[in-house]
């Protein structure tokens, strides 16, 4: 029987709308806009869980009353053995995880039975301008597509169903100074992502892309560029940039000025801002460049348009910043009654160690307190929260060295914050930790890595175990729960060491957190009684999550140890306890009882370094050059942590050709120890491994007494 054009028309009209209810209701139905505003109890869809970037959820199945139950569901072992900071997301009974190296994998959020996994095959050689570990903080969800943004700089969207690449580009300026580690979020239907590299040649910058395409809707530059150029290709953000340059001194374009976008990105439908934080200005050492002054937009929350990336204000919390002390940490929106009003605020604890609330719309200061030991300002102004600066901290002034309180890795790095309206409180992971700064003299900006124009040689740890010890007992971490309304601690954890995990509060009285020391703890969220811990084996940097599938409550942690202050903290690194990094997915549920392998036994390294035969002059020199260019992957003062190599321990030191085979000629490329012939040259290479035998025998000598 032959239809009729009508009939046909409605026959193909419902096969349309069977298809898209297929769609609608299948295994995987798109994540949407709505989702995205109020997201559904049992899900996890974005990095925070939602725009405002609360992470927490309103799941109260597993509670105060019965978290003691808890137990591992099932667990997935990672394949690489490096750092992990994701936060999975979950959809549709379907979880997203990414691990190092950007790789991304999906299971059964249910049962763990692996759906599929992406490796976009970064290379190896990146990990020398990864200032932190080839770290990344996971996916963003939207329509039928998973975004992941790789260590080299690509945005890559992914068939949610399959893990086939849909697009992928490169959006950093170049692949020599940028990295990516912070997850992609999905603001109206766009997908925005930062980039790291504020200790290289960096341009700071946050982008939003199409998500079909990859195409880019707009960009928003944090510092601006050469003025002999004009502002005009800045766009709408034209006068923003005008404004900005005003505040530089020098030439602070030609090393990129820094200003990264490596973390927060929140998104408010109230007023339809996106908020980001900004990373230091480059070089770290105002003086070395002659950058000075307040360096705007960097170490600053900037707020803009969310449809056109269109400037709209800066409350910048470290003017002239030279301590890194990036404001790139979560930024956490609610509704809070201060003073008898209800406030909309934007609640930011920065690596400076202020907790600080803004008002949403306008940027204005609200309050800003200090929640740690804070040095290196002596208050803040009650009106404009403008810092008052410790001259002695102004170390490039002095020339003489200043230990900031808190440090470089900050009171509070990337590890995420959650809040509570429930309890009113910010759950804050902190640490407390020291950091010295000395202006490197006669500095001069390299072509290649780490540029930040200080002198890490001078204060490197001593080979002194009084000096050693005093450091440990001084450098440790704490869970604190911040009443922002009354601007104190309800309530505080004390930790081993810094860099413990991310946390997570729950509408059951609850809140997780892991720790350095490879404990997951689950704590009142009212009280901070602890109420249930599992030990990981591996310390823990990444934050947990919760979601329920079928009636059932789970709580996810990605384990395994690593990040900045592994490998950069030299005698410290191990201050939590973990010691090792085994990198797992675990997800519990009440009344589970899955139980891990037993872990493999902890190496015991001895030393045994060749005798030193070279000059003071030689090790001194040496000394200066690792500073430089090593000790930020190696750690402080040649003592590593357990991801990277030991230089101490090494076999290469004992061979001047050995070592020259690695540093100039670039022998172990493939595994990120690149050649560092841009910077480095034969005498230089013999010169390191001099204070790498010198170092080592001090150590042995001190591990005999
Ligand atoms: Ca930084």
């Amino acid at each position: 029987m032959r239809m009729s054009f009508v009939s046909r028309m409605v026959a193909a009209s419902a096969l349309a709308l069977a298809a898209g209810a297929v769609a609608q209701s299948g295994a995987i139905a798109g994540v949407t806009e709505a989702m995205l505003r109020n997201v559904p109890a049992g899900e996890w869809l974005s990095y925070g869980r939602d725009y405002a970037e609360q992470r927490f959820s309103p799941l109260k199945q597993v509670n105060e009353y019965n978290v003691d139950q808890l137990g591992l569901a099932w667990f997935a072992e990672m394949d690489t053995a490096r750092g992990q900071e994701a936060t999975p997301l979950v959809h549709d009974g379907v979880l997203y995880v990414t691990t190092a190296w950007s790789m991304v994998k999906a299971y059964d959020a249910k049962t763990g039975k692996p759906l599929w996994a992406f490796d976009p095959k970064v290379p190896r050689s990146t990990l020398y301008r990864a200032c932190c570990d080839a770290v990344n903080r996971g996916v963003a969800l939207y329509g039928d597509k998973v975004f992941v943004a790789a260590l080299d700089g690509r945005l890559i969207a992914l068939d949610q169903k399959t893990g086939s690449v849909i697009w992928s580009k490169t959006v950093v300026a170049n692949q020599t100074d940028y990295t990516i580690t912070g997850a992609p979020r999905v603001v109206k239907g766009r997908v925005l992502i930062g980039s790291a590299g504020s200790e290289y040649k960096a341009r700071g910058s946050i982008s939003a892309y199409d998500p079909e395409t990859g195409k880019e809707v707009w960009r928003f530059n944090t510092v601006p560029g050469n003025p002999a150029q004009g502002f005009g290709k800045e766009g709408v953000n034209k006068a923003a940039h005008e404004a900005a340059a005003k505040t530089w001194g020098n030439k602070w374009w030609e090393l990129g000025g820094g200003g990264t976008v490596w973390d927060s990105i929140t998104y408010d439908p109230e007023t339809n801002l996106v908020l980001f934080g900004t990373g230091n200005a480059e070089p770290w050492n105002p003086a070395a460049n002659g950058r000075e002054g307040d360096s705007l937009y960097t170490s600053s929350i900037v707020a803009v348009n969310a449809d056109t990336g269109q400037y709209v204000w800066h409350f910048q919390e470290t003017p002239e910043d030279r301590w890194d002390f990036d404001s790139d940490q979560q930024i956490t929106v609610a509704d809070v009654m201060i003073g008898g009003q209800k406030r909309h605020v934007a609640m930011h604890a920065p690596k400076n160690g202020h907790v600080y609330v803004l008002d949403v719309k306008t940027g204005k200061f609200i309050s800003g307190t200090p929640w740690v030991p804070v040095n290196w300002a002596t208050g803040l102004d009650p009106e404009t929260g403008r810092p008052s600066i410790n001259p002695e901290a102004r170390y490039e002034k002095t020339g003489k060295a200043f230990i900031s309180l808190p440090g470089a890795v900050g009171a509070h790095s990337w590890q995420p914050q959650s809040y509570s309206p429930k309890t009113g409180y910010l759950y804050i992971p902190t640490n407390l930790a020291a950091y010295p700064y000395m202006a490197a003299k006669d500095w001069k900006a390299g072509s290649f890595g780490w540029s930040i124009g200080l002198d890490g040689y001078a204060v490197a740890m001593p080979a002194d175990l009084k000096a050693q010890d005093d450091a440990k007992v001084a450098t440790t971490g704490q869970l604190v729960a911040w009443d922002v309304v009354n601007k104190k601690p309800a309530w505080k954890v004390d930790l081993l060491g810094p860099s413990n995990g991310g946390v997570l509060s729950t509408a059951g009285n609850l809140v997780f957190q892991g720790t350095a020391g490879g404990e997951f703890v689950a704590y009142t969220a009212d009280k901070g009684e602890k109420l249930w811990s599992f030990p990981a084996q591996s310390g823990i940097i990444a934050a947990p999550m919760t979601y329920a599938i079928d009636g059932e409550q789970y709580v996810a942690i990605l384990v395994g140890w690593g990040g900045v202050w592994d490998v950069a903290t030299g005698v410290l690194a191990n201050k939590g306890g973990a010691g090792r990094n085994i990198s797992r997915l675990m997800v519990f549920k009440l009344g589970a009882s899955g139980q891990l392998p037993a872990p493999p036994p902890m190496n015991q390294m001895v030393l045994d370094p060749p005798p030193f035969n070279g000059t003071l002059a030689q090790a001194t020199k040496g000394g200066q050059l690792y500073g430089r260019y090593c000790a930020m992957c190696h750690g402080d003062a040649a003592i590593s942590g357990s991801l990277n190599p030991d230089l101490r321990h090494s076999g290469t030191i004992g061979s001047a050709e050995a070592l020259k085979a690695i540093v100039i000629g670039g022998q172990l490329h493939e595994m990120g120890m690149v050649s560092f012939k841009a910077a480095l040259k034969a005498p230089d290479a013999e010169a390191i491994r001099m204070y790498l035998i010198k170092r080592a025998n001090e150590d042995k000598a001190l591990a005999s007494r």
